[in-house]
């Protein structure tokens, strides 16, 4: 959808254009040389939305995955991954989950690290991982964000961190006009953050 062909050596630079739930993952991936199930699939999905071939993402997650061999990797892990692009059993072409999907969907155990920042960290890991993951240290904008979170608000909370991050090429694009679109799915996130910054 960037306009640019998306291979697994450049996610890493990519995801300075995700959105929290996926910075997170990304981190929790390169951190564990894993991600367990329902990560997978919401990150996996969302890096099929953002572009990346089905040959590309079988190349990505074998690195991530370095603590595995490749038996090991074939076994558990390549089927699926085959599976989340149509390609084995049945042939389901899965979408990338939106927002809505993430929140409502099962919240993320012990170890898991799935589902919404937002909404399934506390609050001050929240704060704390606003500044590590998103650069975001202005108070002004972390305690919007805890009042869009204490209201129950969470793609309020991401919309305000894209809009902060944002802030000098919204300004240039939209001038003084008010802008009433708001972000509902992870791969709009991506795709906006994308076309602002090129
Ligand atoms: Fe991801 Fe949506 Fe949560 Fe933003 S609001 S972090 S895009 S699930």
């Amino acid at each position: 959808t960037s306009g640019e062909t998306i291979t697994a050596a450049k996610i890493d630079s990519l995801s300075s254009h995700f959105p929290m739930c996926m910075k997170n993952l990304h981190t929790a991936v390169r951190r564990d040389k894993h991600l367990r199930h329902f990560g997978r699939l919401q990150y996996g999905l969302f890096l099929k939305g953002i572009g990346l071939s089905i040959d590309e993402a079988l190349i990505f997650w074998r690195q991530a995955f370095s603590k595995f061999t490749d038996d090991q990797f074939n076994k558990e892990y390549r089927y699926n991954i085959r599976h989340s692009y149509g390609l084995q059993g049945g042939g389901r072409n899965y979408k990338p989950m939106s927002c809505q999907q993430i929140l409502m969907d099962r919240p993320p155990g012990t170890g898991e690290n799935h589902g919404c920042p937002y909404r399934h960290f506390s609050l001050d890991n929240l704060t704390v991982a606003m500044g590590r993951m998103m650069g975001v240290e202005d108070r002004s904008v972390i305690s919007g964000v805890r009042q869009d979170v204490e209201a129950k608000k969470y793609h309020l909370a991401c919309n305000r961190v894209f809009e902060y991050l944002h802030e000098k090429e919204l300004k240039k694009r939209d001038g003084g006009a008010e802008r009433k679109e708001t972000i509902t799915h992870p791969n709009e996130y991506f795709d906006k953050s994308w076309a602002l910054k090129n």
